[in-house]
Order: structure tokens, then C-alpha cells, then sequence
């Protein structure tokens, strides 16, 4: 049931094969002459100001220079008018501004606009724009892959390959910021695109931090959610770090059978330890946790396994996002019919669990985490990313 049923890799233009999204030319950059310069916002606004004190320079000069890239957009230091010409000329020798290569940009029918980045090593890696009424969230990837292997998702179907840099997660958000018109900004940011944020938490967040220090985006840690398969010492640590993040776990499952099932590393850890340490995250930030649930048709969704959700979450100050399965070409998995998805929701409600189902955003620009991503990268090499075992040519579901 949870095996790869197709392995219809298109790697023949594929982002030309959608009729529906709208292909925009990649945005220019004009500085990256040496794409293997290290990212100028790679360096901590305290790290930056260090820079232009050895230049021979006033450490005031880092703040100017963060406000050009985050505030005003601008996506080459010739165009930093208010730094000295000598300046400009040694932050152009020493730093990139966006070396990534915009690989595609699909924009979907509700303005969804997703972006393809090819890092300066080659790896892929996706970022997303969504737009509400209010709201302008983005959704940023932290790995190249995932190495946590759950059945129903894109991301790590071919494994982990690496994780992001600082500046390369930082990179994601400043391209996404630079699609928005003068008059908008960014006002969440929610850490759910490819990999797992917590095993990269180290670089994730220098990150998240410059968003918020001086001349950054003001891009508060309430604003920004950070989504997990459910560390729980990670858990812990995210919590210490003194910042009202927002935590979301990815239960999926109410049963220990069933989320080893679908989320294999709970294997060596157990619902009851990521409960633990979400209530210690509770605890600490004083911040209430978000549950996710993937409804997956036959698999999760009945109302006995509401009952039981509801009966693990009913004693905490929580909420669960249930999420319908996003289509992977790759994968069997369908989300279940709106009534059924209806019934799951009455049932959380009726032991006063709260929960909102997740609206589809972007359907047509493979949104799914890590969908586009995979439908670039060439042909398996044979092995099963979850298994492990030699792949198949299966072309229908059994
Ligand atoms: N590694 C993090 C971030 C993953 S992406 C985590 O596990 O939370 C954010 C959410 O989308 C997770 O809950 C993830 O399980 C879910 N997800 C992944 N693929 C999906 C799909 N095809 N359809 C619906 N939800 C999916």
C-alpha cells in the first residue's frame, strides 16, 4: 500500500508542461561574477559590522548595507548609492548577492508563486510565495532532500543530500520578498518546504534572527512558524532559544503502529516523547502548539482514528491543521472527500479539540513539498529511497 507506484520521472522540460501556471522569465542579478562567493547576509549583522571596521570603515556601514538588501531590494552593491565607491568595489570582490539560478518560477491561478533555485553546488532546492487577503507568507526549505523518509511525502523520496547554508535559506526569503510589489512585504514566514528544520537548526536560525536584527526585514519570531517530524530534543532546544517561534509537529498518526508506518523515524523515538517535549515547548515559550495531520483516503482518516487524536490532544492547549494529501505523482496516496474530511473535523470538535483543515494553495504549480524539485532531478539510480530496495518499473497502482 505505501510502496512508489510510478516512476514517471519528466525530465524533458517539465516546466513547460503545465498549462495552467505562468512561466515568468528568471529574475536578473547582476554582481555574481564568482558565484562561489560567500553570500554577503551569510555574516551576522554583528559579523558584518566586524567587516567594515577591518575595511577601515565605520561598523554603522553593516546596517546600511543590510537595509539595501532587505529593505530596498536591491540586487547589486554598485547600487548601494550611500556607500563609499571603495566600499561597493570590496563587498563586490569578497561577496554574492544571489548566486542561486532561478530554474523555474511558476505562478498558479490563486497566485501562488513558487521558485525553483539552483544552488551554486548544483543541488535544487523550492521556495514559495502564497498571498491572502492580509497575508503574505512564505514557505522556505532548509535541506537539500529529507532524511526522514515520511511515506506520503516528495521531499524524501531520494534521500538527504545536504543541509542549507544560512545565506541559502536567507536567499530563499530575499528572491520571494523581491516578487512582491513596493508596497507589500512578507508578513509570515513558515519553515515547511523541503527537509527537516530541526536537524538544521544551527544554520536555520542565524537565519531567522537577521530577519529581525537591525536593518532586516522586522520579521518578528510570533511571525514565523517552524514545522517538525517531531525531535524531541530539538524540540527543547528551539524552545530555550528564548524566541516566541511557533511549533508545529507532524503527528500524522494517533497510534504508535500507524505513525512508524507513515513517518518512519518514529520508530526510535514514540509519540508519547514528542508529546513530552512539545508540552515542555508549551511550557517554556508559553506558546500553543500546532498539531499537523496529513488526511491520507483509508489510511488515517477514519473517525476512530479522530477519536483517538482527539483523545491524545484533548488534555493539551492545542490545534490541529489537518492537512488533505497533496498529490504526488509519484505516490498513491489521495486525500479523502470532503464529507469524510468534515466527519474527522466534527469528531476532533466533539472532544474539544480544535482543528482547521488546510486550504490548498497552488494545486496547479506542484506545491506539494518537494514535487517540483524531484519531477528536475534525473532518473532514480535504482534504490528505493524508503526501502531501500531496487526500483521497479511499476506503472499502476496494484
Ligand atoms: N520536516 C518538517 C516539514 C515538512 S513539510 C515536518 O515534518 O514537519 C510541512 C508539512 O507538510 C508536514 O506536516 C509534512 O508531513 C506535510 N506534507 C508533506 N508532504 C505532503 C503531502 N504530499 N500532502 C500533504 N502534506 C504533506
Amino acid at each position: 500500500m505505501f510502496r512508489i507506484c510510478h516512476l514517471r520521472f519528466e525530465i524533458s522540460s517539465p516546466i513547460y508542461a503545465f498549462s495552467q501556471s505562468v512561466i515568468i522569465p528568471p529574475m536578473e542579478t547582476s554582481v555574481e561574477k564568482t558565484p562561489a562567493l560567500p553570500r554577503v547576509y551569510e555574516l551576522s549583522r554583528e559579523q558584518l559590522a566586524a567587516w567594515c571596521v577591518e575595511q577601515g570603515g565605520p561598523a554603522y556601514r553593516a546596517d546600511q548595507i543590510r537595509r539595501w538588501i532587505f529593505g530596498k531590494r536591491v540586487n547589486s552593491f554598485d547600487d548601494m548609492h550611500d556607500l563609499p565607491a571603495a566600499l561597493r568595489a570590496r563587498l563586490t570582490e569578497q561577496f554574492s548577492l544571489f548566486p542561486a539560478v532561478e530554474t523555474a518560477h511558476r505562478v498558479a491561478k490563486d497566485r501562488t508563486e513558487k521558485l525553483l533555485l539552483e544552488l551554486t553546488d548544483g543541488e535544487l532546492v523550492e521556495c514559495v510565495l502564497m498571498r491572502e487577503t492580509d497575508r503574505r507568507t512564505i514557505c522556505i526549505s532548509t535541506q537539500v532532500g529529507c532524511g526522514m523518509g515520511c511515506v506520503f511525502c516528495a521531499s524524501g523520496l531520494r534521500g538527504l543530500k545536504r543541509n542549507l547554508t544560512t545565506g541559502e535559506i536567507l536567499e530563499q526569503i530575499l528572491r520571494l520578498d523581491r516578487l512582491l510589489p513596493r508596497e507589500e512585504a512578507i508578513t509570515n514566514v513558515v519553515v515547511m518546504g523541503i527537509g527537516e528544520p530541526l536537524a538544521n537548526l544551527k544554520n536555520l536560525v542565524p537565519a531567522l534572527d537577521s530577519l529581525n536584527d537591525k536593518g532586516g526585514l522586522g520579521l518578528g519570531a510570533r511571525r514565523i512558524t517552524v514545522s517538525t517530524v517531531g525531535l524531541p530534543e530539538k524540540i527543547r532546544e528551539l524552545a530555550k532559544l528564548g524566541k516566541a517561534y511557533n511549533l508545529a509537529v507532524s503527528l500524522h498518526a494517533p497510534t504508535e503502529e500507524l505513525r512508524t508506518r507513515l513517518v518512519p523515524v518514529n520508530k526510535n523515538i514514540g509519540i508519547e516523547a514528542v508529546l513530552q517535549a512539545a508540552d515542555d515547548f508549551f511550557e517554556i515559550t508559553g506558546r500553543r502548539v500546532t498539531y499537523e495531520y496529513v488526511l491520507l483516503s483509508g489510511v488515517n482518516d477514519s473517525p476512530e482514528h479522530a477519536r483517538l487524536l482527539a483523545l491524545l490532544l484533548q488534555s493539551r492547549i492545542a490545534h490541529v491543521n489537518l492537512i488533505p494529501m497533496n498529490g504526488v505523482t509519484e505516490l498513491e496516496f489521495v486525500e479523502p472527500t470532503a464529507p469524510r474530511t468534515q466527519e474527522f473535523v466534527r469528531m476532533l470538535e466533539q472532544y474539544g479539540v480544535p482543528a482547521t483543515v488546510r486550504k490548498r494553495k497552488g494545486a496547479d504549480i506542484d506545491a506539494a513539498c518537494g514535487q517540483l524539485r524531484l519531477h528536475q532531478l534525473p532518473p532514480a539510480t535504482g534504490m528505493d529511497a524508503i526501502s531501500g530496495k531496487e526500483l521497479l518499473p511499476v506503472t499502476t497502482s496494484p
